[in-house]
């Protein structure tokens, strides 16, 4: 099986997939955990040139060529191999953020970006995308209190509020494939609702 996780800035990405990669090991399930853009050594030095501060526009195409440039090694050396050898990936993104920032954030044409999902994927999605979602200024806030914004971070509230309405636009479109997850709450009831998300795949 092959399991994404998605969110804006701030939603507990990270502490929630640690739960999740915990989730599948108790069952005995055999985990690849990464994630996007990077997961492989080179996609990874695409991930800090995509990140990196710069005083040079960066075009819209060039950003989005050089997210499925990244995704395309990733899933090359990583991700297919895995699922061919019956592991199952957990990957920290995946091509709907690129639906969501690069479509939503940046207001590039979804046609170009399925095009290249076409062209890069064939008729590869995830299983199960639990998609955390919080008030943008809340996740902005937990953010940014953790680091110095990356290139993305740095973006203004009505950026993050594009992403967060197209990453819903998308759940309400496919709703077998995602669940929303209420990040707000404390940590316990967050893990409760992942935990009833990961029942569709038959882990308890
Ligand atoms: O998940 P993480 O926050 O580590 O991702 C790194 C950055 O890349 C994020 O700030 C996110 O906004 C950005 N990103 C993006 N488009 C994608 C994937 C990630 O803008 N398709
Ligand atoms: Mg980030």
């Amino acid at each position: 099986c092959f399991i994404t996780v998605e969110g804006t800035e701030g939603v507990g990405k990270t502490t929630n997939l640690d739960f999740i990669q915990q989730c599948l090991e108790q069952q005995g399930i055999d985990v690849v955990r990464t994630r996007e853009p990077g997961g492989t050594p080179l996609a990874e030095n695409i991930r800090e040139l995509l990140l990196a501060p710069r005083d040079e526009p960066v075009s819209e195409l060039t950003e989005l060529l050089m997210m499925f440039a990244a995704r395309a090694q990733h899933l090359k050396q990583v991700i297919l191999p895995a699922l061919d050898a019956g592991q199952w990936v957990l990957c920290d993104r995946f091509t709907d953020a690129t639906y969501a920032y690069q479509g939503g954030g940046r207001g590039m044409d979804t046609r170009q970006i399925s095009t290249l999902e076409q062209l890069v994927q064939a008729d590869l999605r995830p299983d199960l995308t639990l998609l955390l979602d919080l008030p943008v200024k809340t996740g902005l806030a937990r953010a940014r209190a953790r680091s110095t914004p990356d290139r993305f971070e740095a973006e203004k509230v009505n950026f993050f509020e594009a992403v967060r309405s197209h990453y819903l636009e998308r759940a309400r479109r496919e709703p077998e494939r995602f669940a929303v997850i209420d990040a707000e709450p404390a940590l316990s009831q967050v893990q409760m609702q992942i935990k009833g998300a990961l029942l569709r795949l038959g882990v308890r």
